[in-house]
C-alpha cells in the first residue's frame, strides 16, 4: 500500500530528518533513526538542501532509511535553480535506490536571485513534468501552508495553487508548522472547500526550546504563536531548559490530540535531528510505543 492509501484507511505517524553538513560524521544521525524506528513510523522523510546543495548526503539517508527495511524513504526535491535534465538526474538515482516516494517542492528563492533559474517556477510544474515522464513511479506529496505561503497575498490565492498542485498530480499534502489549531480547522475546511481532496498529512514542530520557537514562528515561516503557547513561552521555569521542555512536550501532546480530532490523515514529527523527544511525545499521547 502506499502511503496516500495508508492516509485514507488511518492516521499515519512519520518523521522528518535533515542530513548533517558534510564535513560532519553520518553516525549521530544514524543513532536517531535507529530510536524512531523503534516506534515503526510509516515513513521518514529527508529534507533536501536549496538549489541541491546537499544532494549526495541527502540521498545517502534516502538510501540508508531504504535499505533499513524498517520504514519507507520520502525524499524532498526542490527544483529551483534546476533545468529538466538535472531533475531527471536526481529522479533516475532516486529510482535506481527504490526511493519512489518525493515530496516535490519549488525552495525558497535565495536572495539576490531572479526568478528561479531554473525551467520551473513553481512546483506545481514540477509535479507535472513527474507526472508526464514518470507516470505512476512516484507517489507525489506537495506542501501546502496552513497560515499561508509568505509569498501569497491573500488565502484564495494561495489556496488556488494548492489546487493546482492537487490536480497536476499531487496525492497526498503535508503541511508546514502551525501552532494556532482553530485557525488550521478554518483552512482546512476552506481547502476542502476549494475542492482540494488528498490526505493532509499535518507537521507538528515539537515546543522544546522557547528561542528556536520564536525564530521558527517569527523570523522564518510567518506562522502566529497563539496565547496559549505565547503564555507557555512567558513563564520563566525557574530558568530551567529542562522545566520548560517538559511543559513543551505536554503543550505538544495536548496538540496531537487537537489534530487528531479533525480526521487528519497523518501526523509529521519535524524530529531535528533528536529523538528523545519524540519518544517522549509518540509515547505521550499514545500513538506510538517502542519496540
Ligand atoms: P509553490 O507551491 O510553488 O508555492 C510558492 C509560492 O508561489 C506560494 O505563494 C504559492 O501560492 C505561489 N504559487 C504556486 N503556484 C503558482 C502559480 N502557478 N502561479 C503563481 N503563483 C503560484 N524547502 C527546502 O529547501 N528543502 C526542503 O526539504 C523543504 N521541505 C519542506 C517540507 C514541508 C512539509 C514544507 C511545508 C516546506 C518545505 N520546504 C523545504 C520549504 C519550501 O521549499 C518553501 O515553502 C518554498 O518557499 C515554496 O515551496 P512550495 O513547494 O510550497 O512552492
Amino acid at each position: 500500500m502506499t502511503i496516500p492509501e495508508i492516509m485514507k484507511k488511518r492516521m499515519t505517524v512519520s518523521f522528518e530528518v535533515f542530513p548533517p553538513k558534510q564535513d560532519k560524521p553520518l553516525e549521530p544521525l544514524m543513532n536517531v533513526l535507529n530510536r524512531l524506528y523503534t516506534l515503526q513510523p510509516d515513513f521518514i522523510s529527508c529534507t533536501y538542501g536549496a538549489n541541491g546543495t546537499n544532494a549526495g548526503r541527502h540521498m545517502e539517508i534516502c538510501k540508508a532509511i531504504r535499505d533499513s527495511g524498517k520504514t519507507v524513504p520520502i525524499s524532498h526535491f526542490t527544483c529551483i535553480g534546476s533545468t529538466r535534465e538535472d531533475i531527471k538526474k536526481q529522479m533516475e538515482k532516486c529510482l535506481l535506490i527504490g526511493v519512489n516516494h518525493i515530496l516535490a517542492l519549488r525552495g525558497d528563492i535565495p536572495a539576490g536571485w531572479e526568478g528561479t533559474r531554473g525551467d520551473f517556477s513553481h512546483a506545481s510544474e514540477l509535479i507535472s513534468f513527474l507526472r508526464q515522464e514518470y507516470g505512476n513511479s512516484f507517489v507525489i506529496a506537495m506542501a501546502g501552508a496552513p497560515e499561508k505561503h509568505i509569498e501569497s497575498e491573500t488565502f484564495a490565492e494561495d489556496i488556488a495553487h494548492l489546487r493546482m498542485k492537487q490536480d497536476s498530480g499531487a496525492d497526498f499534502l503535508m503541511t508546514q508548522l502551525c501552532f494556532d489549531t482553530e485557525h488550521f480547522k478554518r483552512w482546512l475546511d476552506n481547502i476542502r472547500k476549494a475542492g482540494v481532496r488528498i490526505p493532509v498529512d499535518v507537521g507538528i514542530m515539537p515546543v522544546l526550546n522557547k528561542n528556536s520557537i520564536i525564530k521558527m514562528c517569527l523570523s522564518l515561516n510567518g506562522c502566529s504563536i497563539p496565547q496559549p503557547l505565547a503564555e507557555l513561552i512567558s513563564r520563566h521555569y525557574n530558568d530551567s531548559e529542562e522545566d520548560f521542555r517538559k511543559a513543551g512536550i505536554e503543550y505538544t501532546i495536548r496538540q496531537v490530540y487537537e489534530y487528531m480530532s479533525l480526521g487528519i490523515g497523518g501526523l509529521h514529527f519535524f524530529t531535528l535531528n533528536k529523538a528523545e523527544a519524540i519518544l517522549d511525545i509518540c509515547e505521550g499521547c499514545g500513538i506510538a510505543y517502542r519496540k
